[in-house]
């Protein structure tokens, strides 16, 4: 652990912090309280290093936005750190208490509060699967879920994610659109609601929950299609990325998912290797059932064996492709081998395939294998490269990063903890700060995370 994070620790009167909750659920079991102060930042050697056992001092679990309400007051009047907290699945300890304080669970905090058609206001905590479950039964979906459906809230993937399965289509959370409100309780001795609409709903997109406690969220909704989950291998890795390529340029093919991975991440995938031969790089791809036809005639196009056709399952005990794609791809390798970990980085649009091939020949694929997940960006066909990296040092690591920003490769940092080291898709600008102030003027919503912002008192 980092002693200079343990000594920002900050003082409060906990006790009465305690005594102004009245009846919201609380518990300082020291198991519960060490489990929800964790997330998934021990994907990063660096971060595991500077973050394993840093804790809270109590869990306050809000049933309603009424709690939050009374949470968020007497938090400003005690000056207690306030972290928020869904389903604990961020990478970079977003959930992480580095001040000690309060994990502000969320989870109870789920109510869908209504649909109409392809539009949905919902409770923060809500599980991203259960959101689905519920709106499919009239025809609907989110656009766009991580491959952590099954665990994530989705008032954590607003705050804390970037995009993810259906992002091939729609582009990220970050894009004009995609998250259509967000209701926000300030941290003051009298907390006030925010309703905010249009571009202004993006403040909460990826602040790592420092500008206040998101109750509720308009989401827009897809057509629930029946899709169908595909793995594709290829004997050469070019292909694979060719494809996946091609795969996001048919506008024609309704697809959520193209993820093209080098051999041989997907000897990492124990449990599904019969449908990954030998060798092979592979595309793994969901497609919609009227789209299959289309997509397999692309497939023969580029030399692809289809080794793997299921409809897409994610009920309990299931294996969906999708726990194989984005990050779920590096948790696969880092059960095998511990010593892999993952680089963020976005290719550019154009020149693609000549990038690709470029950063292919800089690095060993015994230090590096390339794994992309094709997206919109900005409304252009891209790809976020979530590359695979072994780990010998932190100086060899940031020497990795630095050699792919020098050839022009964009790097969402996700070793490190403060949003403002990220460089990643949200950085603290002139705006994010000035809703900082009006929403958190003690500076006590999840502390240390921002770190260019001075408290107002
Ligand atoms: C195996 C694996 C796969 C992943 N795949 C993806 C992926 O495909 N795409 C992607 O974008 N990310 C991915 N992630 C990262 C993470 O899963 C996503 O960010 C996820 O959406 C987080 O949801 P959560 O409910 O677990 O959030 P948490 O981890 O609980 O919280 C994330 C951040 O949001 C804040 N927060 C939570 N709830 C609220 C609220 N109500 N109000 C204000 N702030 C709040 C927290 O303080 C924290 O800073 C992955 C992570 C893992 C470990």
């Amino acid at each position: 652990m980092n002693d200079n994070i343990e000594a920002s620790r900050r003082r409060y009167d906990l006790e009465g912090f305690i005594a102004a909750l009245g009846d919201v659920p609380t518990t300082a079991d020291p198991k519960t309280v060490a489990v929800k102060s964790r997330d998934f930042f021990w994907f990063s050697p660096i971060l595991k290093r500077q973050l394993q056992g840093l804790v809270a001092d109590l869990v306050v679990s809000p049933r309603d936005e009424a709690d939050v309400i009374r949470v968020a007051g007497a938090a400003a009047r005690f000056r207690a750190p306030l972290t928020i907290r869904g389903g604990g699945t961020g990478n970079y300890g977003q959930c992480v208490p580095v001040q000690g304080g309060i994990v502000l669970d969320m989870s109870a905090v789920n109510a869908i509060e209504w649909q109409r058609g392809p539009l949905l206001r919902v409770g923060a905590g809500r599980r991203i699967v259960e959101i689905d479950n519920e709106t499919r039964l009239q025809g609907f979906e989110l656009r766009m879920h991580p491959s952590t459906k099954r665990m994530a809230s989705i008032g954590g993937f607003a705050a804390g994610g970037s995009g993810g399965v259906g992002s091939v289509t729609y582009g990220g959370l970050r894009d004009l659109g995609n998250i259509i409100g967000a209701r926000v309780i300030s941290i003051e001795e009298k907390p006030r609601a925010f309703e905010l609409k249009g571009d202004a709903a993006l403040k909460v997109s990826h602040a790592w929950g420092t500008t206040g406690v998101v109750t509720a969220i308009e989401m827009p909704l897809a057509p629930a299609f029946r899709w169908i989950d595909f793995v594709v291998a290829f004997d050469n890795f070019v292909n694979a990325v060719k494809f996946g390529h091609e795969i996001v340029l048919a506008d024609g093919v309704v697809k959520k998912l193209a993820t093209a991975l080098a051999a041989p991440i997907p000897t990492y995938f124990v449990s599904m290797d019969e449908y990954f031969p030998k060798g092979a790089s592979a595309v793994i791809a969901m497609i919609a059932e009227h789209s299959v036809e289309s997509f397999l005639s692309l497939a023969r196009a580029n030399g692809g064996s289809v080794t793997y056709q299921t409809p897409t399952d994610e009920s309990p005990g299931a294996r969906p492709l999708f726990e194989y794609s984005w990050n779920h791809t590096t948790l696969h390798a880092i059960r095998v081998d511990p010593d892999i970990t993952y680089i963020q980085a976005l290719y550019p649009a154009f020149g693609f395939m000549d990038k690709v091939a470029e950063i292919s020949t800089l690095f060993s694929p015994d230090e590096l294998l390339q794994h992309f997940e094709f997206l919109r960006y900005n409304g252009y066909p891209g790809a976020a490269g979530i590359h695979m990296v072994k780990f010998t040092t932190a100086e060899r690591l940031n020497e990795i990063m630095e050699i792919l920003r020098q050839h022009g490769i964009f790097i969402a940092d996700a070793h490190i903890w403060v949003l403002e080291d990220s460089g990643g898709y949200k950085s603290a600008d002139i705006d994010l700060m000035t809703f900082k102030r009006e929403v958190d003027p003690f500076g006590i919503c999840n502390p240390g995370k921002m770190r260019t912002y001075a408290p107002a008192r």
